[in-house]
């Protein structure tokens, strides 16, 4: 029987709790080590005040004059963007038309022409494609650049920024302001920092001290409920945030606890991805009719994986990782996926394991029909050398 006593009832309590702290310490350990590594040299673009700048570059009429672009005053539109000149009235993006117009009654609003912005972007994406490859943008006017392996201008990620702000000054007629620091998370909140027509940078030695005084607000992905809700707690700028556990975090605001506990610690270990590295590649096919027989399903896979290989090595990349989609009469989908660690390169490879994870799909609602059925591969890098050696021996 169980001793039941007063006493080690407590001590084991204390032992379990202790543990749970000691799990908490090293899972938190772990978290930063994991992700503290590697640093990057990002640069993020932030043009000033776009749309507008781009109407009072076109129409001298404009220049120096508050100009709000967006719907007009007497209607329900809203202000897609304003001019510095605006702002000093309290106009911001965002904000009805009706209401910017009785801020700042002297205003001029212009109809946004956004052919012209998007033409803009075009100039952008090729100047900075002309530093690095590693080019993501976020919007017509904003783009991180990954410098990490650049070497013209002797590597600095400062000097090359310093570049192509002159460089879009030259080209477009319009100022950019520029982050640059060891992360996207970072290099963002050093673009703002100095706006406009700013450059900043936030060095490794300096981002924890840097993220310790800023306000919760300026954080990026902190929006006003989130802010509202941090303030509640307490939390009203980095230093705060810190303090915090990951549990005790994940307790009050749930999945994204991770995030805000890396960022508090200037941890953001988010590539900058061009539009071209893609993450997966997948396909998936909706039955007109609704499928019953398993085989017939494994068919259909087999079929659509043998295309998706063929289509991953036109591209020139191979995968890790096979999924599977089964989407059920009822509309309940369910991924199934295994990764190969030798690597996905032909279709062999990725039919070998269908059977399972359709089978394991399969498992979760066996009383129902399938309409969906679809084949991913994650985990894509470009095929190595070598790799193409072995494919044709197997081949
Ligand atoms: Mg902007």
């Amino acid at each position: 029987m169980p001793n039941t006593s007063c006493s080690v009832d407590d001590n084991s309590k204390a032992l379990v709790a202790n543990i749970k702290a000691q799990n908490q310490k090293n899972f938190d350990m772990e978290c930063i080590e994991q992700q503290n590594n590697p640093l990057r040299k990002v640069i993020h673009i932030d043009m000033d005040a776009f749309y507008a700048s781009v109407e009072q570059r076109d129409n001298p009429m404009l220049r120096n004059r508050a100009v709000i672009v967006g719907g007009k005053p007497n209607g329900r539109g809203v202000v897609a963007a304003c001019s510095y000149e605006a702002r000093e009235y309290g106009v911001h993006s965002a904000m009805p038309s009706a209401q910017a117009f009785k801020k700042c009654p002297h205003a001029i609003f212009v109809k946004p022409r956004f052919s012209e912005y998007q033409a803009v972007s075009k100039q952008l994406n090729t100047i900075f494609k002309s530093f690095s490859p590693l080019v993501e943008p976020l919007s017509l006017d904003e783009a991180y650049i990954d410098v990490s392996n650049v070497s013209i201008l002797g590597g600095s990620a400062l000097r090359i920024a310093k570049e192509i702000r002159a460089q879009i000054k030259q080209q477009t007629g319009l100022v950019a302001s520029a982050g640059v620091s060891y992360n996207k998370f970072l290099a963002k909140i050093a673009s703002d920092h100095d706006k406009p027509d700013g450059l900043f940078c936030i060095l490794p030695a300096d981002g924890e001290t840097f993220i310790a005084g800023l306000p919760i607000g300026r954080f990026y992905g902190v929006g006003r409920a989130t802010e509202a809700r941090m303030q509640e707690l307490g939390i009203f700028n980095g230093a705060d945030l810190r303090r915090w556990t990951l549990a005790e975090l994940t307790q009050e605001l749930g999945k994204s606890a991770h995030y805000y506990f890396n960022i508090a610690r200037g941890i953001d270990n988010r590539p900058v991805r061009s539009s071209r590295t893609r993450k997966s590649l997948g396909t998936e096919r909706t039955f007109s009719e609704n499928l019953t027989s398993a085989m017939a399903m494994q068919d259909k896979l087999n079929e659509l994986a043998t295309q998706l290989v063929s289509d991953m090595l036109d591209k020139g990349l191979q995968g890790s990782t096979l999924s599977v989609k089964v989407r059920f009469a009822n509309f309940d989908t369910y991924t199934r996926s295994h990764s190969q660690p030798g690597g996905i390169m032909t279709a062999e490879d990725a039919t070998r394991q269908i059977p399972f994870l359709l089978a394991r799909a399969l498992a979760e609602n066996p009383a129902q029909s399938v309409r969906l059925l679809g084949v991913s591969i994650s985990g894509l890098k470009p095929i190595d050398p070598d790799a193409i050696t072995q494919l044709s021996l197997k081949l």
